[in-house]
């Protein structure tokens, strides 16, 4: 009866920022935002080698992308290829609205999608596009065993160039690559829901959240921030000063697109919350007077950015999980982390 009540009235509050990055404090959620990870806003494109907001975040999809995904589509009319290339545009472009410098390039045209290689020496400097869309075989893919897609990113210890053009806390992005499972089923259309199938775009937008390093406020409810105890409203993000004001705040918004969805394929929900754009706004906070481009004395090298440790960090997701392989999740996360 109460939980009915809190799924009910639950008032919206808040992101979480991936559960891996915990400023070296994994016993204190205060400082996380400290140590949150993002794509440095560096002019350029990763076609010319450099990763980073310039020229949008770039994207490809798999060349045996729409071949695999349709026949899993439930539809009574499966979509064709060219719209679900569409959709998966759409899907990014929830995250750029109302932001004018966080928008998605689709790339596929210009550079093939990539998995760092089985014994890649230096995969945080990232292979294919920056972030790379694939249909995969648990045999093959097993992290996306029991979800209906999976999202791996990778990042380096370096200070990221924040929106404002100087460097800012936290750890820079290289490489996200956002897997869907080929013994899931889909549905392409909203309206006209599939039982225990996931709903495409709401799946592929919760994925390219994690592809900007947001994590699931319903599974870390004690690492969730927000500015204040009013429920739905807005998250003001200062831009100057992104943590000012942002506390821990253990309610979470049930209506978040960022909630993963345990044992449950992803439901119609194709927008994202106040509080997921509280995270976005966060990550990337926007200023009236944006600096998209750097003075050239000012701008880095973009293979001067990696040093550090190679970390990678694995999200996951909606789908058909179960808590056990929650738990396999967390365990698999932890030993990845050591590389
Ligand atoms: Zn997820």
């Amino acid at each position: 009866m109460l939980g009915c009540w809190l799924l009910l009235c639950s008032p919206a509050f808040g992101f979480v920022t991936d559960d891996l990055l915990t400023n070296n404090t994994p016993n204190n959620f205060a400082d996380d935002l400290q140590d949150a990870a993002r794509w440095s806003n560096v002019p350029g494109s990763v076609l010319s080698n450099i990763r980073g907001l310039g020229e949008g975040l770039e994207y490809a999809i798999a060349p045996d992308f729409c071949s695999q995904i349709i026949p899993l589509f439930q539809d009574r009319q499966p979509p064709n290829c060219a719209q679900i290339e569409q959709e998966i545009q759409k899907a990014f472009d929830h995250w750029g609205e109302n932001h004018a410098v966080l928008n998605f390039t689709p790339v596929t045209a210009s550079l093939a999608a990539q998995l760092p290689p089985n014994g890649a020496s230096e995969p945080w400097r990232g292979f294919g596009a920056e972030i790379d869309l694939f249909v995969q075989s648990p045999d093959d893919y097993p992290l996306v065993n029991n979800f209906g897609a999976y999202t791996s990113f990778w990042y380096t210890n370096q200070r990221p160039i924040g929106l404002q053009g100087q460097p800012v806390s936290g750890k820079t992005m290289t490489s996200a690559d956002i897997i869907f499972n080929n013994r899931s089923c889909y549905f392409f259309n909203a309206q006209q829901p599939i039982s225990g199938c996931n709903h495409f775009e709401s799946l592929l937008i919760h994925e390219v959240g994690h592809a900007l390093a947001l994590d699931h406020p319903n599974e870390f409810p004690q690492r969730n921030f927000d500015t204040d105890n009013t429920p739905g409203n807005p998250i003001p993000i200062d831009c100057q000063q992104p943590t000012q004001n942002l506390k821990l705040v253990s309610q979470i918004d049930v209506a978040a697109i960022m909630n993963s969805h345990l044992g449950e394929a992803a439901g119609p929900q194709p927008q994202l919350s106040l509080d997921d754009i509280g995270g976005r706004n966060f990550l990337y906070p926007l200023c009236q007077t944006v600096s998209s481009t750097l003075p050239s004395r000012d701008r880095p090298n973009p293979w001067q950015l990696f040093g550090g440790l190679l970390v990678a960090s694995f999200c996951c997701v909606f789908g058909v999980a179960k808590i056990m392989q929650q738990r396999e999740k967390q365990r698999r996360k932890k030993r990845r982390t050591g590389f």
